[in-house]
């Protein structure tokens, strides 16, 4: 397929755009593969990435139910960012936003990301302490975060009504200047692009239903749509769906899923140049590229597997958007839609092997994994290639339910579940 570059974009003008070919190939699968991935969203599609390229293990499949980006990874609102509050929290977003900043180079594909900056703000006495409190504590851990007083958050988003008689008057707030946001669909295709050159199968429209396990309880095979696929290891990689996969493969998992929802209006002229987060409200909102305010807030009430998102989650995201920032109050809302997300108990991603011999996870990402694509990726290819955890990866253990050391990122972060 050939590398992208200006002279490439330059030559493919002039001949016409008759040399392109597909981005990656499209395959039947092999009967037997050393590593199966299952789930062809950002995580499995990175995680089959970095086998390939760091640990030279290309006989590698990933099979998608659907089509690769059509669950989590093409519905987010793609904030990437480090500030959470514990240190193996930050060391693990922190190393994916340095991923993300050279991935556009490593992976031959513009993933656009923009690092505009995120602003939080504070709108009572008790955010502002509460501010504070995350800010030492992220401070503490290295992160790039700073408080902010009330003057510069009205000149960096003048949308935001930072007047005293503001519904949520603005007392102050905090930023991480590197944080913004990413291309979804460029990650996806980057990373499948990436992958299928270094030999990995894409295998779109192939749902796994079972699990093959040998005498000893170990896996040895995936059953799918598509008949038996032989494998040595094999790993779920399927967001809201993990517990399903848990359960077929027979064995429960601390995680509960449910719609979160994401808003998009009409294209309107550049306004909002930096991510601008409310903590009174939960409520987040970017501009795109193409001009749309993409917003979102708040998990749905209850568990379900239903992808379209209930009205009062709705009703209080897009009432929320309207307070804060009156003038978007006029602008209409063009789409909205859920994606069904696994949320662990204690609000942190699980990264490593499950209770059954050669069968690995990554899941539990919860509202925020899409910022982690490339460390989950990097990470769970390494356990899978050496069969120990990265030292980054070992906090984020199943066995935690087991041991106690739970990371409470819900508690420590306040993020939105
Ligand atoms: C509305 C919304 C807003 C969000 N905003 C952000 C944000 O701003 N920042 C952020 O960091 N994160 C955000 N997230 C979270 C983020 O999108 C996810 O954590 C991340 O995309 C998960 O990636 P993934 O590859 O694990 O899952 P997915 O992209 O969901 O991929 C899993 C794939 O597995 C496939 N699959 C399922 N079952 C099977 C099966 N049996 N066989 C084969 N394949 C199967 C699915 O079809 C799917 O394509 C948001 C999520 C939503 C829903």
């Amino acid at each position: 397929m050939g590398r992208y570059s200006a002279l490439r974009v330059l030559t493919e003008g002039l001949k016409g755009q008759t040399g392109w070919g597909p981005a990656w190939r499209s395959v039947r699968p092999k009967p037997r593969y050393d590593v199966i991935i299952v789930g062809g969203g950002g995580h499995g599609l990175a995680t089959a990435y970095y086998l390939a390229k760091k640990h030279g293990v290309t006989n590698v499949a990933v099979l998608e139910a659907g089509w690769i980006g059509g669950g989590n990874t093409g519905r987010n609102t793609t904030i990437v960012r480090s500030n959470y509050y514990y240190p193996q929290s930050i060391a693990l977003y922190d190393l994916s936003v340095k991923l993300y900043e050279k991935l556009s180079v490593d992976l031959n594909y513009n993933v656009m990301f923009s690092q505009r900056g995120m602003i939080i703000s504070a709108h009572s006495r008790h955010d502002m302490e509460n501010a504070e409190r995350l800010v030492r504590g992220m401070q503490i851990n290295g992160l790039d975060v700073r408080m902010m007083d009330r003057a510069e958050i009205a000149a960096r988003v003048p949308a935001l009504d930072c007047s005293p008689n503001a519904r949520f008057p603005v007392w102050g707030g905090f930023c991480q200047d590197r944080a913004g946001p990413a291309r979804h669909d460029a990650v996806v295709w980057g990373y499948a692009r990436a992958a299928d050159s270094l030999g990995v199968d894409i295998v779109q429209n192939c749902r796994v239903t079972g699990f093959r396990k040998n005498e000893t309880g170990r896996i040895i095979g995936v059953e799918t749509s598509l008949g038996d696929i032989a494998c040595d290891k094999a790993a779920i990689v399927v967001a809201g769906h993990s517990s399903e996969l848990g359960r077929a493969a027979g064995f429960e998992l601390p995680i509960t899923s449910y719609a979160l929802q994401a808003f998009v209006t009409e294209p309107i002229k550049p306004t909002l140049d930096v991510v601008s987060w409310s903590l009174a409200t939960g409520v987040y909102i970017s501009q795109s590229d193409k001009g749309g305010l993409v917003f979102g807030g708040a998990l749905d009430l209850y568990p379900s597997y239903a992808q379209r998102g209930n009205l009062p989650i709705g009703n209080q995201v897009i009432g929320a958007i309207a307070d804060l920032y009156p003038s978007f109050g006029r602008v209409r809302l063009l789409r909205h839609w859920a994606g069904i997300v696994d949320v662990v108990h204690d609000s942190s991603p699980i990264i490593g092997e499950s209770p059954v011999p050669g069968l690995y996870m990554n899941c539990g990402w919860g509202t925020g994994g899409f910022k982690a694509i490339p460390a989950g990726g990097l990470l769970l290819a390494h356990h899978l290639a050496t069969g120990q955890p990265h030292p980054i990866a070992e906090p984020f253990q199943l066995n935690r339910f087991h041991t106690g050391a739970l990371i409470d990122e819900a508690a420590g972060a306040g993020i939105a579940h």
